[in-house]
């Protein structure tokens, strides 16, 4: 579903991403870990084009969205966005929305017929109750846990029903207590089979939940291989050193 080749990405002088080439089929996830600043947020943004690779290919679904000439037209550019869904670190709710609303907004935003707008609705709150918050559709985001924010960001990235759903940690703004029911929801949309790009400190819920890890350094892939394996049993002297600080 997903393929991405010799993805480059520099800023200014600073290569952050090399030689960047991984696949992923559909209803599968991987989860990419590696030290900070190894260029894994880098590489969420490039895929949901907030930044412009230097160079490289992406496809998705079979249609290539880069091929190595910057993208610039602001309507070409939210139509390959709507390829991915990206739920970040600090969950960006908009703080004057109900939890309905912010899932609903930019569905809203496409939709003009305001005809269709319950039908919306009535899929958000499907959504949010697929998060286990369905009781908490009117509440405005200072209202709920930061774990029941995370949750909302979830639920407004599936609304668009994105190829692929990207995480970029999304438990590392959390107090431990709250991590859990995260990382539970996200287990269960990989059971139902959503395409994931995960980005995690979380080495258990990696080898457990991901079918793929690739661990990247030094704006490198290292390694890569079925989750059990790389976690497991790393073949690299540098996967294996990093993950022994997590031992
Ligand atoms: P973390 O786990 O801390 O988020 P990361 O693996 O996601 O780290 P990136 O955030 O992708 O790493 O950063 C990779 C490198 O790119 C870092 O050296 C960072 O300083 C640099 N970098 C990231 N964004 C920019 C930018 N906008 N301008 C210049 N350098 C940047």
């Amino acid at each position: 579903l997903l393929e991405v080749e010799h993805l480059n990405k520099s800023f200014g002088a600073t290569s952050v991403l090399k030689d960047i080439s991984f696949s992923l089929d559909e209803g599968h996830s991987v989860a990419i870990i590696g030290s900070s600043g190894s260029g894994k947020t880098t590489l969420l943004r490039c895929l949901n084009f907030l930044e412009t690779p230097g160079a490289g290919r992406i496809t998705v679904a079979g249609e290539t969205l880069y091929d190595g000439t910057a993208v610039t037209d602001e309507h070409a550019l939210r139509q390959k966005r709507l390829h991915f869904g990206l739920v970040f670190q600090s969950f960006n709710l908009f703080p004057q929305y109900t939890a309905l609303e912010n899932v609903t907004l930019a569905v809203k935003l496409r939709e003009p017929s305001k005809s269709k707008w319950a039908a919306i609705d009535a899929h958000g709150l499907e959504l949010l109750e697929r998060m286990g918050l369905a009781d908490r559709a009117g509440h405005y985001p200072h209202q709920l846990s930061g774990g029941q924010q995370q949750r909302v960001a979830i639920a407004r990235a599936l609304a668009l029903s994105p190829d692929v759903l990207c995480f970029d940690e999304p438990t590392s703004a959390l107090d431990p207590e709250l991590t859990g029911e995260v990382l539970k929801v996200i287990r269960s949309l990989a059971d139902q089979h959503t395409t994931m790009v995960i980005v995690t400190h979380e080495m258990a819920f990696a080898r457990d939940v991901a079918d793929e890890v690739i661990f990247m350094d030094g704006g490198v892939i290292v390694e890569k291989g079925p989750a059990r394996e790389v976690i497991d049993h790393p073949r690299e002297e540098r996967t294996r050193q990093f993950l022994a600080r997590y031992a």
